[in-house]
């Protein structure tokens, strides 16, 4: 399993219907609560959901495949 931090912005297969897909991680669990940038609203996705539809994330002011993503020490 992948290791996010709060914080971290990432990239859904989906945008939001406001045209934005860069998505803030305000809470992490079971479930993850994202905050879309371009207009503010919070949506909660199941740690399953999000697993499954995560694209990208921002490391160092670049989006990065999740592929890459580096698993931090904890
Ligand atoms: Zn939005």
């Amino acid at each position: 399993m992948l290791v996010y931090d709060l914080g971290d912005i990432v990239t859904l297969k989906k945008g939001h219907p406001c045209g934005e897909n860069q998505w803030k991680i305000i809470r992490k669990g079971a479930d993850m609560k994202l905050e879309c940038l371009g207009c503010n609203r919070q949506i909660w996705l199941s740690r399953i959901d999000f697993e499954k539809r995560v694209r990208k994330i921002k490391e160092d002011d670049k989006f990065i495949s999740i592929v890459h993503h580096k698993k931090k020490e904890e």
